[in-house]
């Protein structure tokens, strides 16, 4: 725990210096708002259940849609953008294997009212951050952009939108042959379209691509890039990909991954992208982009590659009463440094001064304080730097 706290306020720390504002929501939601979503199949992943009036529940697949639920009954009004952290745990009911769990943590994202590909590539800035608050920095991003897929699917494959999501899973999967075998099932160019699931470069997109939302795209990745540069991002390990489907439907054009190759099959520490879930709550639509991070796998991920952090635990003092007669005086010494913001442990035992200095090594504070009769009798207290040794008396009341 405290490993995991640490990395947690680490996080935290690097969302606030970005001014986004914590949002905190139930475990359980009404089952239709991840019906409504995900659609049907998704029941199969999540833990369901009715309460006692009847009602259909289940605990949080994740937290984008409880968090939009807030902001569309809560929210509306406040200025944009409107940037929104959470750090909380999900439930699926998924098989479990190493890195995937029934219950694991996640820390995500939301920024509302900015679409802009600056504002875009400050959040991802921002997730470079989090990761490098935790201690990792081996990763890889792949930023891709459906509003190209699905033009090119279109304009360049013969695919209309209407015919394309079955496709869009095979692409996600990145099960080519069986895209090659389906997209000429349905008359498709698959000619044409292939190099496009190579592109590596703006000028590849650039060439196999058609005026119009198609080319907006790939002007909104260039723009993006550059910004990302200018914040000082490696982008050597920043990577086009179009093939990042994402599965869903309400994804409108930015989508993004981020990969720990350290790791084995689930390797995938972030996922997120612009879309827009105004359609769920009967809104008018609103720009939206976010990201969710696992983060039990970012804790894996540190463990695998030897890079966890120590614990800091910091210990300011140890304070001992050496005698019955002191404890009343060593009370009140721990308490007067507790309210300061000391981390004290505090020893009634009465042993002697060289087991109390013992354990204060042990626990490696800072300082002891030992208050004997003797030192009583005298209205001072022994103090002992564990650092530099050295041993001196002050008063006890200061
Ligand atoms: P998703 O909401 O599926 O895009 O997931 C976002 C991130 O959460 C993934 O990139 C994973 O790092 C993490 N994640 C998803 N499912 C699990 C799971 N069952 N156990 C642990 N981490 C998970």
């Amino acid at each position: 725990m405290a490993l995991r706290r640490q990395a947690e306020d680490r996080m935290r720390q690097v969302l606030r210096t970005f001014r986004y504002r914590e949002v905190q929501t139930p475990a359980f939601e009404e089952l239709e708002l991840f019906l409504a979503k995900s659609g049907p199949s998704i029941r199969d992943e999540l833990y369901d259940f009715k309460d006692k009036s009847g009602r259909e529940l289940c605990l949080r697949p994740e937290l984008t849609a409880p968090v939009m639920r807030f902001y569309f009954s809560e929210m509306t009004r406040e200025p944009k953008p409107l940037r929104l952290f959470y750090i909380g745990p999900c439930y699926r009911y998924d098989r479990p294997q190493a890195g995937r769990y029934r219950e694991f943590w996640q820390v995500g994202v939301e920024v509302i009212g900015d679409e802009s590909p600056e504002s875009h590539a400050e959040l991802l800035w921002l997730a470079l951050n989090l990761f490098r608050a935790a201690g990792l920095e081996t990763l890889v991003f792949r930023v891709g952009h459906l509003g190209i897929l699905r033009s090119v699917l279109a304009d360049v494959g013969g695919i209309p939108l209407d015919q394309q999501a079955p496709l869009m899973r095979l692409i996600d999967k990145r099960e080519l042959p069986e895209l090659e075998a389906a997209v000429r099932a349905r008359g498709g160019a698959w000619d044409r379209l292939a190099p496009f699931f190579h592109a590596q470069t703006f000028e590849d997109l650039e060439a196999l691509t058609m005026p119009g939302p198609a080319q907006e795209g790939v002007g909104h990745l260039r723009a993006l890039f550059k910004t990302l540069a200018g914040f000082g991002a490696d982008l050597s390990k920043v990577r086009l990909d179009p093939m990042i489907a994402r599965g869903l439907e309400y994804y409108t054009g930015l989508v993004f991954e981020l990969d720990c190759p350290d790791l084995g099959a689930e390797k995938q520490l972030l996922g997120g992208g612009a879309y827009d879930l105004s359609g769920l709550f009967g809104a008018q639509p609103v720009a939206t982009v976010g990201f969710a991070l696992g983060f039990d796998r970012t804790l894996v991920a540190l463990e695998r590659t030897a890079r966890l952090p120590p614990i800091e635990e910091r210990v300011d003092a140890l304070v001992a009463a050496l005698a019955d007669g002191a404890r009343p005086a060593a009370q009140a010494l721990a308490n007067r440094l507790r309210n300061e913001g000391q981390v004290v442990e505090l020893d009634l035992s009465g042993r002697p001064p060289k087991k109390a200095l013992a354990r204060a090594d042990q626990i490696k504070a800072r300082q002891a304080y030992l208050v004997g009769d003797r030192e009583l009798a005298r209205g001072v207290v022994t103090v002992k730097d564990l650092d530099t040794g050295d041993q001196q008396e002050r008063p006890l009341h200061t």
